[in-house]
């Protein structure tokens, strides 16, 4: 009895969403917050929602409080097209009006069997997939029992990834499952191109040549260390019975805790996507590689079809007093973080990923939707596991509209979430290469901005909305809007230009986007591909483009060798000093920001608080300027002596050059970065030499250019002008030369 009354009670609510309910508003919005208050009451907090199985028998659990029957349906295949579909049996489920619960038991070893509610609630009888499913048919449409340890790789129990211990040491590279292998330049076997198992192949080069090494055995001698996946939970703008042609990026959730059907090698056979997605996590943690998943919990593919609505209408969206579904998003709907049943789910789902996929870190995509409660919530669950405090949090910390009157996880709100969760920063993205809402803008490495935007990103907005380094993610280029090398070629070149070609200054820009990236405080980050200034012909939302848009053309690693080689060189610069990866504020109290400089000149000094036989002083300058800069260095007890690791051509903890004084001339468009000689030499620092270090000369030897390549020594030498004399003897190089002399001497004269 009290069931029927509840469930009636909560569908007349529920019907106040209805247009002609609102037309008496305030009434409307009463109802319409008791409804979800009364709902949010009945909250589950069991653990054992969906399938649960073993050999024996298998329990059907869902919550769904205001529907007036639920039927267990269960199928033979995950969908009607398929040899030997039917319809195996089908139950009504018993109703626990204390929880909120229908449940059903099935006898026998049910693993493999397809299943789906039959839900009749708002008077609507629909049939869906299980909220709580973890396995699922072709297009997710069907859920599956799945007998999970059957899906494990081999070695899978002792499968682990050593996770950094701060997230600030994290340097990511964001890669989508199919642009990482569909180029056939990614000398991935044809089967597995665009697919989760390409990621478990070792010993790819570049074209199948034999001679560079692509996909994860380059990702290992890079250096990065965790690559951040594009949706791999199942998405629905990719029909999986479909072929390989189809592209997207996948922010179109339908079940948040299956993996993706299209990337595996059988999208039918519910078993076979999670073991090829676990199959892809196991290889990356054998590389040293953790993985870090883009989570979409904001919104859904198509809310009225989602299983959320089909299970408790209304109950999991947001909507505005006219009844609405809220559209902060811009995808049509948002989901509520902040009512009990999806904040568990939210919760529940991220934690399922970290121990049965093994996931190493969560990106929360437009995490601005959610509320901070929840994004807490979720933070002392992760933690709560095994080695749990070492799993990276961060989001789009954006600030947007939606209907909630809850404290919404954005930027302004930094100070309310856990310092171990991070937001992107778009401060330091925007003002190093220009906004990204205006292709033909350029910022501080075209020579256009300023340095003291810069200066905020590399002190990772602590002077802004960030409370401490942990909490930014410090990057220039992401899956969203131009590539790095797009927005250069369009600032600078126009947007009709040849984004596929190479220019000297663009690679130089390139470069100090770069720097001012991997020197900054917080965690590192970048697009896959912009360390070979990988590009999408100025395509700046590319989530429906072309497979051939969006894949990595493996190619440039050999046209931009040189870039390539230039950020293995700064990630080795930063994984060496320890101030770079600071979690708190004591790395940025230890900083001199250079006052003396001009607008397009910037320049700071560290000095390392840290007992850590590492280098002591560490001074980054870069000049974007048309001119060159002489830079007079600041701060306490400066040393006479100094080793240059870093300047415009070259980049990695060996010693350049060394400089002694305390007035640095900084050529235009050039970065620098030295340490002080007395550490410098104590630390015995070196690089550890990878296949990277020989790019150039593998490059040279592909090109059939390796005698017009110049060695490394002349490469060595831009910072100074007697190298460039003895470097390069041709007419340009030594009039470069005289006319740097000329304006240094007159400078000289002031
Ligand atoms: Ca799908």
């Amino acid at each position: 009895m009290q069931k029927k009354a509840l469930a009636v009670g909560a569908l007349a609510m529920i019907l106040a969403f209805s247009p002609v309910a609102s037309a008496v508003n305030n009434d409307a919005e009463l109802n319409f917050n008791k409804t979800y208050e009364q709902l949010d009451k009945l909250a589950y907090s069991g653990d054992d929602l969906g399938a649960v199985y073993t050999k024996e028998s298998t329990s059907f659990k869902v919550w769904a409080p205001t529907a007036e029957r639920v039927k267990l349906k269960l199928y033979s295949t995950g969908s009607d097209k398929e040899d030997g579909a039917k319809l195996v049996a089908e139950s009504d489920m018993d109703y626990d009006a204390a929880s909120g619960v229908w449940s059903s038991t099935a006898k026998g070893n049910l693993a493999g069997t397809y299943y789906t509610y039959e839900v009749t609630a708002d008077g609507k009888t629909r049939e869906t997939n299980d909220v709580y499913a973890k396995a699922a048919g072709v297009n997710g449409e069907r859920s599956m029992v799945c007998d999970l340890s059957l899906s494990n790789p081999d070695g899978w129990e002792k499968d682990s990834f050593k996770r950094v211990n701060k997230q600030t040491e994290a340097i990511v590279w964001e890669v989508h499952v199919k642009d990482f292998s569909a180029s056939e330049s990614s000398g991935v076997s044809e089967k597995n191109r665009g697919k989760y198992l390409a990621f478990t192949e070792t010993g790819t080069t570049l074209n199948g040549e034999g001679k560079i090494k692509t996909c994860v055995d380059y990702l290992k001698d890079m250096g990065i260390n965790y690559v951040q996946i594009n949706p791999f939970y199942d998405y629905g703008s990719v029909d999986e019975s479909g072929d390989d042609s189809q592209f997207n990026w996948g922010y179109d959730p339908i079940n948040y805790n299956v993996p993706e059907g299209s990337y595996s090698s059988d999208p039918y056979d519910g078993n076979v996507r999670i073991k090829e997605a676990k199959e892809m996590i196991a290889a990356l943690h054998r590389a040293g590689i953790g993985v870090i998943m883009d989570v979409v919990y904001n919104h859904v593919f198509d809310a009225e079809k989602s299983c959320f609505d089909k299970t408790v209408p209304g109950y999991y969206f947001r909507h505005d007093d006219s009844g609405n579904l809220s559209n902060g998003s811009g995808c049509g709907n948002d989901t509520a973080s902040e009512r009990a049943m999806y904040r568990k789910y939210m919760v529940d789902s991220v934690k399922y990923w970290a121990q049965e996929y093994h996931i190493d870190g969560f990106r929360f995509d437009l995490m601005g939707l959610h509320d901070t409660k929840t994004m807490n919530d979720i933070r002392s669950a992760l933690d709560s596991l095994e080695d749990g405090k070492k799993i990276i949090m961060y989001g789009e910390a954006w600030n947007m509209s939606t209907s909630t009157d809850s404290e919404l996880a954005n930027q302004g709100n930094m100070y309310s979430l856990n310092t171990r969760i991070g937001a992107f920063n778009d401060g330091i993205r925007d003002a190093v290469k220009g906004s990204n809402f205006n292709a033909t803008e350029g910022g501080f490495v075209q020579g256009v901005g300023s340095r003291v935007a810069v200066k905020n990103g590399t002190a990772a907005a602590t002077m802004d909305w960030s409370p401490q380094p942990s909490q930014t993610v410090s990057y220039s280029s992401c899956h969203d809007n131009m590539t790095l090398y797009d927005k250069l070629v369009a600032s600078v070149l126009g947007e009709d230009a040849d984004y596929r070609a190479r220019d000297e200054k663009l690679v130089d820009m390139n470069k100090m986007a770069a720097v001012s990236v991997l020197t900054a405080q917080g965690i590192s980050f970048m697009l896959a591909g912009e360390e070979m200034a990988r590009s999408k012909d100025g395509d700046h939302n590319s989530y429906k483009s072309s497979v051939e848009e969006n894949q990595i053309d493996w190619n440039n690693l050999v046209k931009y060798s040189d870039l390539v080689k230039y950020y293995k060189g700064l990630i080795d610069i930063r994984k060496s000093y320890s101030p770079f990866m600071c979690d708190d504020m004591a790395a940025i109290d230890n900083m001199t920001f250079y006052k003396e400089t001009g607008k397009l000149v910037y320049g700071f000094m560290y000095e390392n608080p840290n007992n850590d036989k590492q280098w002591d002083k560490l001074v980054c300058i870069m000049n974007s300027d048309k001119e060159s800069a002489e830079v007079k260095l600041e701060g306490e007890n400066l040393p006479d002596d100094w080793v240059v690791i870093l300047n415009r051509d070259s980049a990695g903890v060996d010693k350049i050059s060394e400089f002694s004084g305390d007035v640095i001339s900084v050529q235009p468009g050039e970065s620098l970065i030295m340490v002080d000689k007395q550490s410098f030499e104590k630390s015995g620092i070196k690089a550890k030499e990878t296949s990277i270090d020989s790019l150039d000369d593998a490059a040279g030897a592909e090109n059939g250019k390796a005698d017009e390549a110049p060695d490394d020594g002349d490469e060595q030498s831009s910072s100074g002008v007697l190298p460039y004399i003895m470097g390069g003897l041709g007419i340009a190089v030594v009039g470069a030369g005289i006319f740097y002399l000329v304006r240094r001497w007159l400078k000289n004269r002031d």
